[in-house]
């Protein structure tokens, strides 16, 4: 289910400047294509090195709910946040604390766009939490769009 960039906007020197800048910032000690074991499985090649990366990058201190992949779906966090499993209630992620429900995600994939939503209240709650999600959802999207 990945969805690829038709309109022919790849550019090659522009990706492999970012490559190299990422392999000296982030993965220093490793090869570039080091991919975890565990996601040896996932085909979308850039999808897998991000996996493996983030999952490093938690053991050093990144916030979970911060990641734009998830270690659980194996996915970009876009793909995967409507599943109940990304409700955590007490974090309030995916809560809606006035109406004691899960909070419906709407992904659009073109404009990037994510929007919040209670079904109960039709509300956003104005939480640190949904800050949260809705900054790791954009940015799950470009990382897979790679904009
Ligand atoms: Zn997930
Ligand atoms: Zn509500």
């Amino acid at each position: 289910m990945e969805s690829r960039n038709s309109s022919g906007g790849f550019a090659p020197a522009t990706t492999a400047e970012t490559a190299r800048r990422n392999r000296r910032d982030r993965l220093a000690l490793r090869p570039a294509d080091f991919v975890a074991p565990r996601y040896a499985g996932v085909s979308d090649h850039r999808l897998a090195l991000a996996l493996t990366t983030e999952d490093r990058s938690e053991e050093d201190g990144l916030d979970p709910l911060e990641r734009v992949t998830c270690r659980t779906h194996r996915r970009w966090l876009h793909d995967c946040v409507a599943s109940p499993l990304h409700v955590v209630i007490v974090t309030g992620t995916r809560w809606c604390r006035e109406c004691e429900c899960a909070l419906n995600v709407a992904i659009d994939q073109l404009a990037g766009d994510v929007a919040v939503r209670c079904p109960s209240c039709g509300g956003t709650p104005a939480t640190r939490a949904t800050r949260q999600l809705v900054r790791a959802c954009r940015a799950s999207l470009a990382a897979a769009a790679d904009r």
